[in-house]
């Protein structure tokens, strides 16, 4: 094989390619299609293993790739102004209709963004008074009285004396007014207190089926 090495095999590729620049360019041109069809019919992994060592490269090299560029960019400006001019000319009406459906999707996915950081942000706010309420009724020992109960994600509001329905109804039932209503002090804490979803379900059935039967013991993990 002339030129086993590689150093020098790869610097007279190049300058191969550099001296017949012009003929590479109009074949490459003038077989698009077959070229194209040619790499389609190759198996699947060898397309994949391309992919790969082609990102690889980028990554590799990605400055100096997106300087190179942005050097041409510069360098041909008034040539690819000119293009595009020609090519919205060409294509004026594909152009309109796909800067409309641009703007569509960048409205809906704006809205979709909103929609989200609204929701994160009364999710945040949510947690926020929450955490805030519950200190106050129970006066910064966070537990269920009934129980011990110290998880957090179990504790709840109880109506001592089974109002919760219309608490709901009075504060359009988002939480949020309540709690708020909680730490500004407009709404007494009096009859509220602490329990955990187990020991509220045992107050809400010994309450209104007047059966007090159970005992609920919370076992602390060691
Ligand atoms: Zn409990």
């Amino acid at each position: 094989m002339p030129l086993k090495d590689l150093q020098k095999r790869k610097e007279y590729t190049k300058q191969y390619r550099e001296k017949n620049k012009e003929y590479f360019k109009n074949y490459f041109e003038t077989n698009k299609e077959l070229l194209k069809e040619k790499r389609m019919k190759k198996p699947q992994e060898y397309n994949e293993k391309i992919k790969k060592r082609k990102r690889e490269y980028y990554q590799k090299n990605k400055d100096e790739i997106n300087k190179k560029k942005r050097e041409r960019r510069i360098k041909n400006k008034d040539k690819i102004n000119e293009y595009n001019r020609l090519y919205y000319q060409q294509n004026i009406e594909k152009m309109r209709e796909k800067s409309r459906n641009n703007s569509k999707k960048r409205r809906l996915s704006k809205r979709d963004q909103l929609n989200e950081y609204h929701r994160n942000f009364t999710k945040r706010l949510r947690c926020k008074l929450r955490l805030e309420a519950l200190n106050k009724i129970s006066n910064n020992d966070l537990k269920c009285i009934n129980c011990s109960c110290i998880d957090y994600e179990l504790l709840e509001i109880n109506h001592k004396n089974g109002s919760g329905k219309e608490d709901r109804k009075k504060y359009n039932s988002t939480d949020i007014t309540f709690y708020k209503a909680i730490i500004d002090g407009k709404r007494s804490i009096d009859d509220l207190e602490i329990l955990c979803k187990i020991c509220n379900i045992l107050h809400f059935i010994s309450f209104k089926y007047n059966i007090n039967k159970h005992k609920i013991i919370y076992i602390e993990s060691s």
